[in-house]
């Protein structure tokens, strides 16, 4: 065994023996951990300096509790969340996700993908993530509200523009935002970089609300430009139904692509005439309401339960844009037969190191999240900018500037996966050069 892999290995048994219950967080070092070997061999200083094992360390991480009174007067105990994983090259930068499922291992692994995720954007933001077990399905506005005053009367303490900058992810959209930032002001004065996602009447920017899904597509226009193809008559997948699925409808129909389905939770919409992003947009974000209605406003549309991965169709392109851990093995194996030969990721980490290796091995190309969902978050920081300016910019120019990100951070992921000896592994490829930047900066740092 190479220096490099025993280094590693032996990080590895530390960090198992030291978080057993953190199986998330496990799963994101391990897909990191696989490819960095050769940066590690190329910088035996980086393992002198023992650079990993604080790189896999949060500089901070903190609960809280989040009390609040429901509507029927009940009082209502939530938990809070704030992961400060690394500011090396900029303020902790990072979503808040509200879904029941948030736990400190969840935020972690968001945390931990969110450092290469913002290093590989080009732009100076670090990495962090934070979120609450709370789950806004069913809740009333002012349920909403409640909860999220309360959030921020803890976590105002801990951010600022120059410290650490929440945005949205899973359960935080526009409304959310809105009333965590007013919370912020209430407490605090007015502070507009201290939040991303804001509402344009606030301090928001123009095309942050579609950055995430149409930075998935442009991602996806450059991979199959290098392969000499192109969007135009793919067939695609699509997975979920919020914030970057509705706008990776939107953008993939604009290029020529017809997408074929939309799933929330309890199931999913099939309609080969194509998905209207629209509707799709009214039912979940104006309705709140569940992906089942578009099959009654649709009569080309079929409404299946279950998980759309496991319904079989013929098509091109997936894009997950759902959740962690939605493709597994059996899944990704289905994708392959299915004739799908790029997969592309919208939501963080959908794939398990199972579907990854079939991938791999069935010659499907894989744009992991932090490349090909970076998107977001590099318009979140083309909105601090804006807040720092006090200026705003038109919605062409943001929306040029995301392009060229997308296709900067695809070319940085396949030269540094070709450089390295990975051919066309793009998972390796964007954790190399996601982290070159991160370890370079720590190194420059010293031992903090
Ligand atoms: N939650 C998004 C992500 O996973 C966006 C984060 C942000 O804008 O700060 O990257």
């Amino acid at each position: 065994m190479s220096e490099a892999k025993e280094y590693l290995a032996n990080v590895r048994a530390s960090l198992v023996k030291r978080d057993p219950n953190q199986p998330e967080f496990l799963e994101a070092v391990d897909n990191f951990f696989h490819t960095i070997t050769p940066v590690l061999e190329e910088h035996p200083e980086y393992i002198q300096a023992n650079l990993i094992e604080r790189l896999i360390e949060p500089e901070r991480a903190f609960q809280f509790r989040v009390p609040w009174v429901d509507d029927e007067g009940n009082v209502q105990v939530n938990r809070g969340f704030r992961v400060q994983f690394s500011a090396a090259i900029g303020p902790y930068k990072g979503g808040l996700r509200f879904h029941p499922s948030v736990n400190l291992s969840i935020v972690k692994f968001l945390g931990f993908e969110q450092i290469f995720k913002n290093s590989l954007t080009g732009l100076p933001i670090g990495g962090g993530k934070g979120g609450s077990d709370f789950n806004p399905k069913g809740k009333s506005d002012g349920e909403v509200m409640r909860f999220a005053q309360s959030f921020m009367t803890e976590l105002q303490r801990h951010i600022g523009p120059d410290i650490d900058v929440p945005a949205g992810d899973i359960g935080v959209g526009g409304r959310e935002i809105g009333y965590l930032y007013g919370q912020y002001r209430k407490i605090r004065g007015y502070q507009a970089g201290v939040l991303t996602g804001k509402g344009l009447s606030y301090g928001g920017s123009l095309a942050r609300t579609e950055a995430t899904g149409f930075g998935l597509l442009y991602f996806t226009q450059a991979l199959l430009a290098d392969q000499g193809e192109s969007l135009d008559g793919k067939k695609i997948k699509v997975s979920g139904a919020g914030n970057v699925a509705i706008y990776a409808i939107q953008k993939a129909a604009e290029l020529g692509a017809t997408v074929l389905t939309a799933s929330d939770s309890d199931g999913f919409v099939y309609d080969p005439n194509g998905i209207d992003y629209k509707i799709v947009q009214q039912i979940k974000e104006v309705e709140r309401g569940r992906i089942k209605d578009y099959a009654d406003r649709v009569d080309t549309a079929e409404y299946h339960e279950g998980s759309v991965w496991d319904f079989d169709l013929d098509y091109d392109i997936a894009l997950p844009c759902a959740t962690q851990n939605e493709i597994d093995g059996g899944r990704a194996t289905r994708i392959a037969q299915n004739g799908a030969t790029v997969v592309n990721c919208g939501s963080n980490m959908p794939c398990t190191p199972e579907a990854v290796e079939i991938f791999h091995k069935s010659d499907v190309l894989l744009g992991p999240a932090k490349a090909a969902n970076a998107g977001g978050v590099a318009v979140s920081a083309l909105e601090m900018s804006q807040n720092g300016e006090r200026l705003s910019w038109t919605f062409e120019e943001v929306d040029q500037r995301l392009e060229k990100i997308m296709q900067n951070i695809y070319t940085e992921s396949a030269g540094a996966a070709k450089q390295y000896g990975f051919g066309k592994d793009y998972l390796a490829g964007a954790n190399i050069a996601g982290f070159k930047k991160v370890a370079d900066a720590m190194f420059a740092q010293g031992v903090i």
